[in-house]
């Protein structure tokens, strides 16, 4: 932004003594920023920069950006693999050779003893894609466990699987780019200058040459509600009621994109039907948006000549999660909005890497969007890596948040967890707690040896961290980019790539199927399994990405440059090529404030911390500006239960309770409460997690607490305090 400013003036940075500067690309949320590490003399990583020409970023990071170059040297990484019999006995170094033996042998043991999907393995949407291919090879290939999956469950599951059932696919369908082209902005559950800053930033450079209407539908008046010019404060996880309303006054007047629903959906009858039920009246009693204000929103949304909808983890983390979902698609579906510029669905990752995880892993199939439940990409797989095809499940195995219960009924003995912290993120912290001391065995692999979950474990993996390896992530926008080799991994931690290889060797059907060595090796894989598939990454090269800042697949050949927006031709992949108008019905099954349960429960992030902190918990500068657990409260309601400003809480739920300090503020409403997802003990202590029927993923910010004043000498209360004189 140029504050009116006619031109931008040369950045100073301190002078660090930087001699060389290397490309990567950021390891934290999905936005996807390039990133240059500058080395010392010496070839230590003393400082970061955003990458001027790199068209998502455009020279700038968010806070977690600047510092990330700290991550190399930070507290708590896991130096040397670490074995012990009993988790509560001390663990004792070993040699990767011992611990690797030891992983192989108990997974082996296992499941001789009670069947292959008796192991199971939860990774991460922070590793690099390649690494995602040779898990998926290893999980899928050679161990041959159906139980295996990512935490992407907790985040984005429910936007996979709204776009596979409205559009036959997962894949974003738009890009940042149509920020310069929308004539209205409908986010729905997202507070994007705080998750996504730099995502925010380039929604603000749009709207300097542009004015159009952004409209924030959040029950909390978040940093984006703020700067919006409607901001609907919708009751919590009635999303698909307003959705549906919104269709429902759009076809009342009229205003439908009639030929483009007549060409390229099908189920439109249905649809309508369904849609009739929820006059704007009828759904402003439930969803708590007055009739007015629908019916203008809906009249916006539609005259607009383009109009797009962008959404987090408000839509996502519910128990409704995947029909919000479709019902924003069923909305860009009926306006005409897919796939032109400015018209999109776009949802906003969360983890660097959950799209990667999407493509390549195999956690929900087999490589390339590919499906175990079809025949003939079962076949095309095993052809492939020289198995047999009959190796393969003829369907997906449980989803992660399926994986804990089957661990509490026995179905489950042992567990492999990559780059992912349950203790903190799953919900009823206290459950998962339990359900981890039941297994006979469980092995982290992580950059962290102090990472909670790892109190747990039987055998910890150090795993190198972010630019200690190479490889490729996908952004939000299907932007392939590069993270180059920076540095060499910290003392003996290994590359997960190397990790899964290592692995591989130690099973007799590994032993068979070619593993390469490198992450170029591997992306040359990737790049012949995708070549004409709708993630096509044929056209890709590792120095192509360099060269061009990331490139959006499809990438069909060497002189292609990336495609920008899905569904431009209104093909889509379903069988008949139409996308699908579904009807969602409303069912309210959510847990509701009650008499004894008054406030809802709603978390989220906090723009200096990323998911449970294992890595911006290090950072001096990050905690500085977010030691602590906080809650947000109302003053009116904090005034009625004796609660003051900067005093401590105890919040509890049916679960269980957690300590903070309270932050009085007017964002949020008399009934209800927020607290930032990140702090260990705190939220997920609350939460209850009722999952979605199609994704599986958690209503995280759907549970009713009670509010009780706290003593300052309560232990959590102490701790807290003394975090905040870091
Ligand atoms: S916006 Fe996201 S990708 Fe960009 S610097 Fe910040 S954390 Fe990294």
């Amino acid at each position: 932004m140029l504050f009116g400013r006619k031109n931008k003036n040369p950045i100073k940075l301190v002078d660090h003594g930087v001699k060389e500067w290397k490309y990567t690309t950021c390891g934290y949320c999905s936005t996807g920023c390039s990133i240059e590490v500058g080395l010392n003399e010496k070839g230590e990583a003393v400082t970061s920069r955003g990458v001027d020409n790199a068209d998502v970023n455009r020279g700038k990071l968010c806070l977690k950006g600047i510092f990330e170059h700290e991550l190399f040297r930070s507290d708590g990484r896991g130096q040397v693999p670490l074995v012990r019999d009993k988790r509560y006995d001390e663990f004792k170094p070993a040699s990767w050779d011992d611990a690797l033996d030891k992983v192989s042998s108990e997974i082996n043991r296992i499941q001789q003893q009670h069947g292959r999907d008796a192991f199971a393995i939860v990774s991460t949407g922070q590793i690099m894609t390649e690494e995602f291919y040779t898990l998926g090879k290893l999980a899928r290939g050679v161990i041959g466990t159906n139980n295996y999956d990512g935490n992407t469950t907790l985040c984005m599951a429910s936007a996979v699987s709204g776009y596979k059932r409205s559009f036959g696919s997962d894949g974003p369908p738009g890009c940042y780019d149509d920020f310069e082209h929308t004539e209205c902005l409908l986010a729905i559950g997202s507070n994007l200058p705080e998750q996504h800053p730099i995502i925010f930033w380039r929604l603000r450079q749009a709207l300097e040459k542009r004015k159009f209407p952004i409209i924030v539908v959040d029950p909390r008046v978040t940093m984006f509600a703020q700067m919006a010019d409607m901001h609907l404060a919708i009751k919590p996880g009635t999303d698909v009621v307003l959705l549906n309303a919104l269709a429902h006054v759009i076809l009342k007047e009229g205003l439908q994109d009639q030929a483009y629903i007549d060409a390229h959906t099908s189920g439109q009858d249905d649809f309508m039907q369904l849609v009739e039920q929820y006059d704007p009246y009828t759904a402003s009693t439930i969803c708590g948006i007055d009739e007015d204000t629908i019916r203008n929103v809906a009249r916006l949304y539609a005259k607009a000549g383009a109009a797009m909808t962008i959404w987090t983890m408000g839509i996502n983390q519910s128990t409704h999660g995947s029909d919000g979902v479709v019902g924003i698609n069923n909305l860009n579906l009926i306006t005409g909005n897919i796939g032109k510029p400015g018209g999109s669905s776009l949802s906003i990752t969360g983890q660097c890497n959950a799209m990667g995880t999407r493509e390549w892993s195999s956690c929900s199939g087999l490589p390339g969007y590919r499906a175990l439940e079809n025949e003939q990409d079962r076949k095309d797989i095993a052809d492939y890596w020289g198995i047999d095809s009959e190796f393969f499940p003829k369907k997906r195995g449980l989803f992660q948040t399926d994986i804990f219960p089957a661990i509490e009924t026995g179905q489950i003995k042992g567990m492999w967890l990559i780059a992912t912290n349950p203790m903190t993120s799953m919900p009823n912290t206290a459950r998962i707690r339990k359900t981890l001391e039941k297994l006979d065995f469980l092995v982290v692999q992580d950059a962290y040896e102090d990472v909670e979950t790892n109190e747990y474990s039987h055998v910890y993996l150090p795993a190198a961290i972010w630019a200690e390896k190479e490889g490729c992530f996908t952004n939000t926008e299907r932007r392939v980019n590069l993270i180059r080799n920076v540095v060499k991994p910290l003392a003996e931690s290994k590359p997960d790539l190397w990790i899964f290889n290592q692995m591989a060797t130690r099973f007799e059907q590994g032993r068979k199927i070619k593993f390469p060595e490198n992450a170029k090796g591997v992306f040359n894989e990737m790049r012949e399994l995708s070549k004409g598939r709708m993630l096509d990454y044929s056209g890709m090269t590792h120095e192509k990405i360099e060269q061009q800042r990331g490139i959006q697949w499809p990438c069909t050949d060497e002189k292609d440059e990336g495609t920008p927006r899905l569904y431009t031709d209104g093909k889509f992949q379903h069988a008949d090529g139409k996308a699908k108008l579904i009807p969602l019905p409303f069912v309210d099954n959510n847990e509701k404030p009650d008499e004894e349960y008054p406030f809802w429960l709603n978390s989220g992030r906090v723009v200096e911390h990323f998911h449970t902190r294992t890595r911006t918990g290090k950072i001096g500068n990050l905690n500085k500006f977010s030691p602590t657990p906080y809650m947000e409260m109302n003053p009116d309601a904090a005034k009625e239960l004796g609660i003051e400003h900067g005093s401590y809480a105890r919040l509890i739920s049916q679960r269980g309770d957690a300590i903070v300090m309270v932050q009085l503020t007017q964002r949020i409403a008399p009934n209800m409460v927020f607290v930032p997802f990140h702090f260990h003990e705190c939220v997920n202590r609350l939460t209850l997690g009722l999952l979605d029927p199609h994704s599986r993923q958690p209503a995280f910010k759907q549970a009713a607490v009670r509010v009780e004043p706290a003593s300052n000498q309560d232990v959590a209360a102490v701790r807290n305090k003394a975090a905040r004189t870091y």
